[in-house]
């Protein structure tokens, strides 16, 4: 390794840099991959880990059969063997316990799936293929020169500089690096969230499984954030109904993220769920929310995955672009092409890069600015009903409106100041509604 001038050097062994190692390697790239962690495959992030399976969800529509997740679009597929669980229903509960539920005739909502069982596959496939992989190694600098590429990483040995041609910047959605290569001027920061996870085993849930989510402050005692919970596969041998419990929140809030979780599994509405169960694990995160790179290519350098993204990419996102970056450098040392194709894919597919996209993002979290009985009222009136669609945050918005709007007049007989309140919130009539989505 020292003296070594690597093809590709790739930083970040999330699903993005795994990918983009595997690609590069398969194609006969020498390749260094460096990640902090020691055990690439330990998740210590929070993420809620589904595949969504909403066709054209970053311009693909993958689906998951065989042991293998299919990326029919783009024409790739990977491997992945580990455990899921296909989820009926997206739930949102008000504080009192009121739902809006979607669901698909056909379809699962989202997919549950193992993210450690994830990269434990793309990391052997990487292995296999040949890549050095650096584990434990902190990245603490990188240059892109005219001739080469350096990066300077802390590991247990000390501080070395290693040298490539290429560089891949898949260091996830808090990118120093990225910054420190000059990614980004012209980025707007939109804001900062910090997440708590807890994973709990014997939950008793009484709905089928589901992705669910809990609007507005009364089931966290009054303070701000929005609450997530799901069926986790994987997280322990023989362990049943393990579920995962996602509070994120504005940083700086003045209740604590503990306290929020605290409340919500012991005091909350929903407290009697958990009065069995035993905390089985912990994870964390905190988002920066940037606007996406406009151009995540410049000089020897491409930047893959949440590096690039506001808020994440999701993980299948982060294959598609880490695998186009491997392609690309390939592309580059063997053909000499550009990496314009690699732009091109990010421009037009990346589901934020799409105008009005974070616009409609932020808006939905509008409705959990209302107060709880107006929520209680609100999701009142669709509490019986099920209504067609799937966790995809893209498609949110639009589909919350629909049920509720399909209420309108009622709510405007019943409670004229909740009408007008929803309709300022949701922004009703300058959003186009189209066709009915009920499947009740
Ligand atoms: C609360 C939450 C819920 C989510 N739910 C879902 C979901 O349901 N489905 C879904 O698909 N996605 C979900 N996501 C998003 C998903 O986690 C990401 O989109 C995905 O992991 C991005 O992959 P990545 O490889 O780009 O980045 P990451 O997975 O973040 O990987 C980046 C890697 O780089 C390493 N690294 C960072 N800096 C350095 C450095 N300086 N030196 C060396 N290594 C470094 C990190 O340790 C990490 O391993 C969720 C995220 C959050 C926060």
């Amino acid at each position: 390794m020292p003296g070594e001038i690597y093809d590709l050097i790739i930083v970040g062994g999330g699903p993005a840099g795994l990918m983009a190692a595997k690609t590069a390697a398969g194609e006969g790239l020498s390749v260094l991959l460096v990640e902090r962690k020691k055990e690439i495959s330990r998740i210590t992030r929070s993420c809620c880990s589904m595949w969504i399976n909403e066709p054209m969800t970053h311009g693909e529509c993958i689906s998951v059969e065989n042991g293998r997740v299919l990326f029919r679009l783009n024409d790739f597929c990977i491997d992945y063997s580990g455990s899921m669980i296909p989820l009926r229903q997206y739930i949102r509960f008000s504080p009192g316990g009121k739902k809006v539920v979607f669901e698909n005739r056909f379809d699962p909502v989202a997919i549950a799936f193992d993210k450690s069982e994830l990269l434990k596959g793309l990391l052997s496939e990487a292995e296999v293929l040949g890549v050095n992989i650096a584990s434990g190694s902190l990245c603490i600098d990188a240059e892109d020169e005219q001739e080469e590429i350096s990066v300077k990483i802390r590991d247990a040995e000390g501080v070395r500089h290693l040298h490539g041609q290429y560089l891949i910047l898949a260091d996830g959605v808090n990118s120093a690096l990225s910054a420190k290569l000059g990614f980004h001027e012209n980025r707007k920061r939109l804001g900062r969230f910090e997440v708590i996870s807890h994973f709990y085993r014997d939950v008793e849930c009484p709905y089928p499984p589901a992705f669910m989510n809990f609007v507005g402050s009364g089931h966290l005692k009054g303070a701000m954030g929005n609450v997530y919970m799901l069926p986790k596969p994987g997280m322990e041998e023989n362990a049943e109904n393990v579920f995962e419990v996602s509070i994120g929140s504005p940083e700086g809030d003045r209740v604590s993220l503990k306290d929020k979780m605290n409340y919500f599994t012991r005091e909350g509405y929903f407290a009697s769920w958990f009065k069995n169960a035993g905390l089985v694990g912990v994870n964390s995160a905190v988002l920066n929310f940037r606007t996406p790179l406009a151009t995540p290519a410049k000089s020897r350098t491409l930047v893959a995955g949440d590096a690039a993204s506001f808020i994440e990419t999701y993980c299948q996102g982060a294959i598609i672009y880490g695998r186009a970056a491997g392609l690309a450098v390939a592309a580059r040392i063997k053909q000499g092409k550009d990496f314009s194709e690699y732009v091109d894919l990010w421009i037009k597919t990346y589901g934020y890069n799409q105008p009005g996209e974070i616009e409609k993002a932020t808006k939905i979290y509008g409705i959990n600015r209302l107060p709880d009985r107006d929520l209680d009222c609100l999701f009142g009136f669709t509490d019986n009903e099920t209504w067609r669609g799937y966790v995809n945050e893209f498609n949110d918005f639009e589909r919350m409106m629909k049920a509720i709007n399909a209420h309108i007049d009622a709510i405007k007989a019943e409670r004229p100041d909740l009408a007008a309140a929803v309709e300022k919130c949701f922004d009703i009539k300058n959003t186009e509604l189209k066709g009915s989505l009920s499947l009740s």
